[in-house]
Parts: C-alpha cells; sequence; structure tokens
C-alpha cells in the first residue's frame, strides 16, 4: 500500500490492466516502467517465439516485480488450435474476387494456386459452402469443391495474404484437439515455472478445459486457468464454460472472425453478465487502443470502448500489440489507466450480485455471507480501506466480485496467492503484513496507511476475520476508527 502511493505515485484503479509482453517492452527497465503505468498481469503469448523467449520474459518479469515490490501476475498465454496458412510463394499473394485457389494436404504445395495450411486434415472436414476467413478477415473464400485430395475455393473478399497468416472457419465445426503438443509443452512449462494464469485459446466446451486443468495437475500447480471466448460453440456453451474455468477472457480478435463482427459488442455484453453472474473474474481484450501502435493518443471511440468494457462489468482490460510492438507501450498503459480512474470515479460502480452466493462453490456459505456484509458495512461507515487475509486468495475474489468499490488490501503469507489477486478488480495485493494476529495487521495497516497518506485521523477501515479457530473461514467483521 504504501509502496504502491511511495514509490508508485499513483492510486492504482479498481479495473485491471493485462498488458502483453513484446520487443516493446523487453528488459527490466522497461517492463517495470510499465509497473508504475499501471500494469496488474503480464501476458506472455507463447503463440510467437521460443521457450528461451519465454523463460527470458518470465524472468524479466519477476525482476520487474521484485524492484517495485509489488505482487504482478503472469499470464501465459496457449497459441491453441489455430490453423495458419504455409509458405506462400514469395511470403505474400494478392486476392481479387473472383480468384481461385485450392487447400491441398502436406507441407509443400506443388503448384502456384496450391496453398497448404498447419492443419493437416483440412480437406477432408470442409464442405462446399463453407467459408473460409483469411488473416483476420483481410479477405475470404468460399469453398467450391472438395475432390481429388483438394478444396477448391473461390475469393469472396479481396485481401493481401501472407505466409502463416490465421485461417479461420467460423461455424465449421473442427475435430481439431483443443491442444497440440505444443501447447502441452507450453502449458507443462508453465506450470512447472509456478505461472499464476494460463490462457485457452479457442475453447469449445468444458472438456476442453478440463484436460488443460488434469495436465497442470500433475505437475502439482497452483496454475488457474483463464478460457478465451472466441468461437461460436463457446458462447453457446458459455456458462458451463465459466463454471470449468477460473476466469474468462472475451478475445475479440478471433471472435470478431469467427462470429458476424457486428453481433461483437453485445456478445461481449452477454459474456460480462455470465461471468458476473458465476463471480468469476473476466478480462475483455484486443483492439482496446490499437491506433496507439502509432500514436500517442487513442481515439475517441477506443477511449470509449475502454470506459464501456467497464461499465460493463469488466474486472479487466488488456492491451496487445499496443505494449508488445507498438511504438507507445507506456503510453498506452498510462491511458488505460487514467481512463479507468476516470470511468470508475464518474461512474456509480455497477453494483455486483445483490445476494451473497451461499452455495458454497468459492469460498465457504459463510465467508461468503461475511464478505458481502463487509462490503455493505464498509460503503455504510464511509470506510476508506476493506482488509482481508486471505491464504488460497479466495476470500479476496469473493469480495471483488461484489464490486462494492470500496479498496481492498488483500494479505497473504502465500505469494502465489497474492499475484492471483492482481487479476480481482478492486483488489491491492500487498506483501510482507502480519497476518497471523489482526490486531497486528490493524497496526501494520494504519501505519502504512498514515504515513503514505491513504488513511487521516477519523477514517474507519473494515477487517475481515475470523475468530473461533476456522482459520480458512472468515466468519467476523471489525470496524476500526484510526485513532
Ligand atoms: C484474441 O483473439 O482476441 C486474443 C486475445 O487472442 P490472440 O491474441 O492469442 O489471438
Amino acid at each position: 500500500m504504501s509502496v504502491i502511493l511511495e514509490s508508485i505515485g499513483r492510486r492504482p484503479s479498481h479495473t485491471k490492466i493485462v498488458a502483453t509482453v513484446g520487443p516493446a517492452c523487453e528488459g527490466v527497465d522497461k517492463l517495470s516502467e510499465l509497473i508504475v503505468a499501471g500494469v496488474d498481469v503480464f501476458r506472455i503469448n507463447t503463440a510467437h517465439g521460443s521457450r528461451q523467449d519465454h523463460e527470458q520474459m518470465l524472468g524479466q518479469v519477476r525482476e520487474a516485480s521484485r524492484r517495485a515490490a509489488m505482487p504482478i501476475a503472469v499470464l501465459a498465454d496457449l497459441a491453441g488450435p489455430k490453423i495458419r496458412l504455409g509458405e506462400l510463394p514469395g511470403g505474400s499473394q494478392s486476392l481479387t474476387v473472383g480468384d481461385r485457389v485450392r487447400f491441398v494436404p502436406g507441407e509443400t504445395p506443388s503448384s502456384p494456386g496450391e496453398w497448404t495450411t498447419t492443419y493437416a486434415p483440412l480437406v477432408d472436414e470442409l464442405r462446399p459452402g463453407d467459408r473460409v476467413v483469411l488473416a483476420d478477415g483481410m479477405a475470404s473464400l468460399i469453398v467450391e469443391e472438395v475432390a481429388q485430395g483438394g478444396a477448391v475455393c473461390r475469393v469472396v473478399q479481396s485481401g493481401v495474404v501472407r505466409t502463416r497468416q490465421g485461417v479461420n472457419l467460423p461455424g465449421v465445426k473442427l475435430s481439431v484437439p483443443a491442444m497440440n503438443e505444443r501447447d502441452r509443452a507450453n502449458a507443462a512449462w508453465a506450470a512447472s515455472q509456478g505461472v499464476d494464469f494460463v490462457g485457452l485459446s479457442f475453447v469449445r466446451s468444458a472438456a476442453d478445459i478440463e484436460e488443460l486443468r488434469t495436465l497442470l495437475r500433475q505437475h502439482n500447480a497452483e496454475t488457474q486457468i483463464i478460457a478465451k471466448i472466441e468461437k461460436p460453440e463457446a458462447v453457446e456453451n458459455l456458462d458451463s464454460l465459466i463454471a470449468a474455468a477460473d476466469a474468462i477472457m472475451v478475445a475479440r480478435g478471433d471472435l470478431g472472425v469467427e462470429i458476424d463482427i457486428a453481433r461483437v459488442p453485445m456478445v461481449q455484453k452477454q459474456i460480462i453478465r455470465a461471468c458476473r453472474r458465476a463471480r468469476k473474474p473476466v478480462i475483455v481484450a484486443t483492439q482496446m487502443l490499437d491506433s496507439m501502435h502509432h500514436s500517442r493518443l487513442p481515439t475517441r471511440a477506443e477511449a470509449t470502448d475502454v470506459a464501456n468494457a467497464i461499465l460493463d462489468g469488466a474486472d479487466a482490460c488488456m492491451l496487445s500489440g499496443e505494449t508488445a510492438i507498438g511504438e507507445y507501450p507506456k503510453e498506452a498503459v498510462e491511458m488505460m489507466h487514467r481512463i479507468a480512474l476516470a470511468t470508475e470515479q464518474e461512474a456509480l460502480i455497477q453494483p455486483g450480485p445483490m445476494e451473497p452466493n451461499v452455495a458454497g462453490e468459492l469460498v465457504h456459505p459463510i465467508t461468503e455471507a461475511t464478505v458481502f456484509s463487509a462490503g455493505h458495512i464498509a460503503r455504510q461507515v464511509g470506510a476508506k480501506l476493506i482488509v482481508v487475509a486471505s491464504t488460497s486468495g479466495r476470500t479476496a475474489a469473493s469480495i471483488s466480485q461484489y464490486h462494492h468499490g470500496v479498496p481492498v488490501i488483500g494479505v497473504s503469507p502465500n505469494e502465489a496467492a497474492l499475484r492471483r489477486m492482481c487479476l480481482y478488480w478492486g483488489v491491492i495485493p500487498v506483501a510482507g503484513a502480519p497476518t497471523e494476529d489482526d490486531g497486528q495487521l490493524l497496526k501494520w495497516i494504519v501505519q502504512r496507511g498514515l504515513a503514505s497518506g491513504l488513511l487521516s485521523g477519523g477514517d474507519r477501515i473494515v477487517l475481515i476475520s475470523s475468530v473461533g479457530g476456522a482459520p480458512s473461514r472468515h466468519n467476523a467483521i471489525i470496524v476500526h476508527q484510526v485513532p
């Protein structure tokens, strides 16, 4: 807490910021700048780079977190079954409406009009009439004929495509597995390194998530799963996916290709609503401040997009190319942070669920009822802070989901739990607190709060506590007034 205000010199937003690591922010110094600017979670996109690159990124993030003395989480994003074009002659090809190309199996096409992909059975699974979208919608094709080991497609939308660009098949149900060998190896690596979150791309059913969960368990990892919603099947199976995952990402890049782009805004709202109902954190991703790849300022529409995602109830917003390959990574994070603060300050905080979820899915029903009530008490007495000691981080996750709007200081003896809190809306993880004794903890918080100017005499703090020997159960609320 004091660290945030004294050395970082900024007020944390309730909304969390996820930033993608890449050449534009390589190195501990640049990553440290992004932490100061507002990043809570760094994303390593395993679709790009080698294992050595990912290891280097992870090491640099951990060092930057250590230097800032702030817990920072890492999300390793698995590429999933993304189909890509093989080598195109000359590296790229310009397509005009009416042109024809032929997909063939294998790795090497035998003539210039033939294309290969990374998905060997593609030709067997395509049917006449199927739509093939290339390079995130830059060009599209319709399958005309599947015969003699090839699929002939007609160009229906012109564009230039390049080697290894993405191939999406909206509405085509493919038999491709949820994870390929590379994904499995990357997930095992992430688990072995204690990475906090693994993102699973192109999720279709809860079984995809269970498969990854089994793999992570084999490594005894605490790593949590973020399911990326980017397929129509995922939207259809939304509730079961949310139940199976630890958190959700609205992956608007591929989603906007797999479904009609015109539907993306309302599907985003539908996904966020479902996550709020299920009390699972949700990240809104892709093109949030896209023009900041090359500009110091976003467009008005982009600033409004970030604000609207926050108003929809998103727990976190994500930057992709803006921080990975853009010219202004620091400015992009600063801008997202400023939009979050301005939106949270002006808007009525979206109320969370109006009733405690006493089904006991995330935490014990007593804990759930206690954190629900603590938020209400904190608002009634105008508390400056809520403090919660959470061994696994689940109690902090639970209170976060009510979006009470009173900053929550999350403390824990478990470093991994503190890092997970980086994704929880409104929770500020603070390391080094004495968590064993309520009196000591309150004293520690008050001392630091007064020293940093966050607290003054007469301010109130709500401590969510545990009495009667049930350490993993929070069952008491203490309201403390700073003398
Ligand atoms: C997306 O498609 O929006 C996304 C976040 O996934 P990726 O960056 O892996 O394509």
